[in-house]
């Protein structure tokens, strides 16, 4: 009987240690990743000063936004500013200008940040285009969800802007806005300039230049081959792999290591 007992209780104890183990392996820093239940609590982080109640119920869910830039979080899923692995990547962030489509500055820097997976397949796509003597030149990476809002402001139109309600992937720090430059740093022709919200840059418009067109396929097929996926109305646009799996963000630069 006392033997039976014990044994029962050995049982019970085993049992609960491997739930108490599921249950920690379950928890943070993966729960970052969590798809969509993330995306509407991190849209209510953002909300949190305006609204404590809320806060208060979407706070256990959440990841602490300076947590994504500073880090418990695996290297992959960590906001990481490319020139820190791959500084022959060109820069030109429209958005840290006036030179984009809302006339505005709109960044306080002029950086490109994503996440670390996203990062390190950048650099690989860089280092294939250096051995035929071209190169990236970037023009948008993560945009933190204000931001987004502030556009949404200027511009309330879903041709053109995201609506911040349901965010921009450019928001989880996995899409990148991009194009082709020779080894002079010159850009490569391609069908349209950046953020022009025509049919001219939809990916199968056969009306471009056959240099423009093979140009622009040149870097699809680059990108393509580190898991990149083209975005079929933006030439320049490719959303990370896996890009569902991250929070929408409101990090500012400033916090960004
Ligand atoms: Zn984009």
């Amino acid at each position: 009987m006392m033997n039976r007992g014990s044994k029962g209780i050995a049982i019970s104890f085993i049992l609960g240690l491997v739930s108490v183990l599921l249950t920690l392996s379950s928890m943070s820093p993966k729960a970052e990743t969590l798809p969509l239940a993330t995306a509407t609590t991190s849209m209510s982080t953002v909300t949190q000063t305006e609204n404590s109640t809320e806060s208060e119920l979407s706070l256990p869910l959440t990841t602490p936004p300076q947590q994504v830039a500073q880090s418990p979080l695996p290297y992959d899923a960590r906001l990481i500013d490319i020139r820190k692995v791959n500084p022959k990547i060109a820069l030109d962030i429209r958005y840290a200008t006036t030179n984009n489509f809302l006339k505005r500055k709109l960044y306080s820097t002029s950086r490109c940040v994503l996440r670390g997976a996203a990062v390190r397949r950048l650099s690989q796509v860089q280092q294939d285009l250096e051995k035929k003597g071209l190169g990236l030149k970037v023009f948008d990476c993560y945009r933190p969800l204000s931001v987004q809002k502030l556009m949404w402001q200027v511009k309330p139109d879903s041709r053109y802007v995201a609506n911040p309600k349901n965010g921009s992937r450019h928001n989880r720090g996995a899409a990148v806005d991009l194009t082709l430059v020779d080894r002079n740093g010159k850009e490569l022709q391609m069908p349209t300039g950046f953020d022009d919200f025509t049919v001219k840059a939809h990916r199968n418009y056969t009306g471009a230049s056959a240099q423009a067109r093979k140009n622009s396929k040149l870097l699809e097929d680059a990108m393509k081959k580190y898991g990149f996926i083209p975005l079929p109305t933006e030439w320049w646009h490719f959303d990370a792999p896996g890009w569902d799996k991250y929070a929408i963000l409101d990090v500012s630069f400033g916090a960004i290591p």
